[in-house]
């Protein structure tokens, strides 16, 4: 079959199977949030440019070479967001919603697209599910965002999950630390991989993340940021450790953790899991408290988390992890003649309208296909409605995995009598 067009490159068709799973990923996370009062936010897709710039910062690889960015037909710059915080604070800080009460609250579910390289966990259309929450610095609500994200991966039951913690303190640590870094650096600078070349000058602590075994061992030995954090950082950094210890949340404090944004300061953190062969990032976070300002609002600190769904649903089907909740029973009503068709059509709807699965036949297909139909798609139970029962109004439900039959009646009482035997 040759196609008019096909799947672009990077992106990825959600197929039925798949959708179902990213529904129940989604509303496990979703129901999860909503226990620590978080609610539903949704941003546009395309932003002005200027928001990214600002926000990820003119150094970072998302704005530089990962953006997909055009003029609309009116010549203005505008993108697809490469990420979701900086939409999400952009739309809080136009809507007003800094002046409700504080903290606010907020969970998303995000299309983000970056021109990566498209391989195994990577793509260019990639989805976010994220919390964040704004107007408080206390390291608490650092821990309680911590804690959802742990709550999350324990309800999806993914295993063997590393949290790990860091500080990048405030720009002023941040800037002794760079130049410290620069120095060491600077020795090893013939060893370094072209991308981390690039790197040393525009975004040097982006180095600290590089994969590449050469540039591992040079980061290994470099000096780490938690020795350059000023007093009122190493206190905050010491405090949150003291939120996550009585909260029982097991962490690591990996000083490489610097995420690749310049919007974070002070806490940021990962958690982590073996996929393909290799420590992966299920999800990332941390503190962005100059963030609104930077968009031109007021001092509103934040802090705010995103899980890689693509990245949630392949570590769980490379753990087995099987879906999480039954689905429904499907009940096929299948019929022999027109007006038999229309009574299926009808007790079918009733039953929908009943929250009960249920499925008739539109094809006109003959009782024997409808029967094959009805076992292909996994019917729970089945009823057949001929002249006869139309006659008599009852048939027999019968109960695929083990041939039991019940009398049912095809009268107002069909979806009582049918919710008797499916519950
Ligand atoms: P980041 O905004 O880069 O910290 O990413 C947050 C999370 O989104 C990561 O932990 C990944 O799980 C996921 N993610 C980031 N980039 C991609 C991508 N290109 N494809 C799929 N998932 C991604």
């Amino acid at each position: 079959m040759k196609l008019v067009a096909q799947r672009i490159r990077g992106m990825q068709d959600a197929l039925p199977n798949e959708g179902k799973k990213w529904l129940e990923v989604l509303s496990a996370a979703m129901n999860e949030a909503k226990l620590y009062g978080f609610k539903y936010i949704r941003t546009p897709v395309l932003e002005q440019t200027e928001l990214f710039n600002r926000s990820a910062g003119d150094t970072s690889d998302i704005v530089n070479k990962e953006m997909y960015t055009f003029k609309d037909r009116g010549g203005r710059d505008v993108c697809l967001r490469p990420e979701g915080t900086a939409g999400v604070m952009r739309a809080a800080l136009e809507n007003g919603l800094h002046s409700k009460p504080l903290p606010l609250k907020l969970m998303y579910h995000s299309s983000c697209y970056r021109y990566e390289k498209p391989q195994q966990g990577r793509y260019r259309e990639f989805f976010q599910f994220g919390l964040e929450i704004l107007g408080s610095s206390s390291e608490s609500s650092d821990a309680q965002l911590i804690c959802a994200g742990y709550n999350i991966i324990k309800k999806l039951g993914i295993r063997d999950v590393k949290l790990s913690i860091n500080s990048i303190g405030c720009s002023e640590c941040r800037a002794k630390y760079v130049e410290a870094l620069k120095s060491y650096l600077k020795v090893h600078a013939n060893k370094l991989c072209k991308t981390c070349t690039e790197r040393f000058d525009r975004n040097t602590l982006r180095i600290l993340d590089c994969k590449e075994s050469n540039c591992k061992s040079i980061i290994n030995h470099a000096p780490i940021i938690t020795s350059f954090l000023c007093e009122k950082c190493f206190k905050s950094f010491s405090i949150l450790k003291s939120h996550l210890d009585s909260l029982e949340i097991v962490y690591e404090i990996d000083p490489g953790i610097v995420r690749g944004l310049d919007y974070y300061n002070g806490t940021v953190f990962e958690f982590l899991t073996e996929f393909s062969g290799a420590p992966t990032a299920i999800c990332g976070g941390g503190r962005y408290d100059g963030l609104s300002q930077t968009l031109g609002g007021p001092p509103l600190p934040a802090v705010g988390f995103g899980f890689g769904m693509e990245r949630v649903l392949a570590i769980m089907k490379q753990q087995g992890i099987e879906l999480l909740s039954k689905s429904e029973p499907l009940i096929y009503i299948a019929s022999m003649d027109f007006e038999s068709s229309l009574k299926a059509e009808k007790l079918c709807e009733d039953l929908r309208r009943a929250s009960v699965y249920a499925e008739s036949d539109i094809f006109s297909r003959s009782l024997k296909s409808q029967m094959k139909y009805a076992d292909k798609i996994g019917a729970a139970y089945t009823i057949v409605i001929g002249s006869e029962e139309m006659k008599s109004g009852k048939s027999l439900m019968k109960e695929m995995k083990n041939g039991i039959e019940f009398e049912i009646p095809l009268n107002s009482s069909f979806v009582k009598e049918v919710l008797k035997h499916i519950n």
